[in-house]
C-alpha cells in the first residue's frame, strides 16, 4: 500500500509503502505470530528506476510479540520483497544481476550511481549452492559469465544464464567461483 510519494530537491523518487502483511515468524520458535506493537525503525531501500529518477521505498516493517514463548520476545516482520540487510529491494537486486550480464562491477556502480561494494553485495546475496534444472525449459544456449568480485580479481561469481524460447535471457543462478581462489 503507497503512503505517499515525493520527489525530493535531488530528484530522487522516494515511496513511502506500508506491507499488508500482518504476521512475524517469532524468532526464537519459528511460530507464526500476529503483528500488533507497532513499528520498527524506517528503513529506506534503493528500488527500480521509475522515470529515470533514482528510486527508493522507504518503509516501518511491523513488530510482532510471541505468546507462546516464555519470554515473550519480540519479532521484527521480513517481507518477500525485501532481505534482512540489504539496502536494496529484492527486485533492485535482480535487476542489478541483469545488468551485469555482459558487464563489469565498476560500470554498473558507475551506471546506477551506487557504490561498487553495493552490487557485490547484490550479487552476494543471489548466490544459490546449485542450479535447480528442473525449472529449465530450454538449454540450448547456456550463458557462462565470470564476474570478479574484487578489483585483485581473485574472487569470481559465475552467472549462469539460458536464453528462453521467446529469446528472453533468463537467470539461471549465481554461483561462487571457488576454483580460481587458487585453493
Ligand atoms: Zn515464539
Amino acid at each position: 500500500m503507497i503512503l505517499k510519494s515525493e520527489i525530493t530537491s535531488d530528484e530522487q523518487l522516494h515511496i513511502y509503502i506500508r506491507s499488508k502483511l500482518e504476521t512475524a515468524i517469532c524468532g526464537l520458535c519459528k511460530n507464526v505470530i500476529g503483528c500488533s506493537e507497532g513499528y520498527g525503525d524506517e528503513i529506506k531501500l534503493r528500488h527500480l528506476s521509475v522515470l529515470n529518477k533514482e528510486t527508493y521505498v522507504i518503509y516501518r516493517p511491523k513488530i510482532g510479540k510471541c505468546k507462546q514463548c516464555l519470554t515473550q520476545p519480540k519479532t521484527t516482520q521480513v517481507v518477500s520483497w525485501h532481505k534482512q540487510r540489504s539496502p536494496h529491494t529484492q527486485a533492485y537486486d535482480e535487476y542489478l544481476l541483469k545488468q551485469l550480464i555482459n558487464s563489469t562491477i565498476e560500470d554498473v556502480s558507475e551506471k546506477e550511481n551506487i557504490g561498487y561494494d553495493a552490487v557485490v553485495g547484490a550479487l552476494n546475496r543471489q548466490v544459490e549452492p546449485s542450479i535447480n534444472w528442473d525449472e529449465i525449459d530450454n538449454l540450448h544456449t547456456i550463458g557462462i559469465d565470470e564476474i570478479a568480485l574484487t578489483k585483485g580479481h581473485k574472487n569470481f561469481a559465475a552467472i549462469i544464464t539460458t536464453k528462453q524460447v521467446k529469446g528472453k535471457i533468463r537467470i539461471l543462478a549465481v554461483l561462487a567461483d571457488r576454483k580460481k581462489n587458487g585453493k
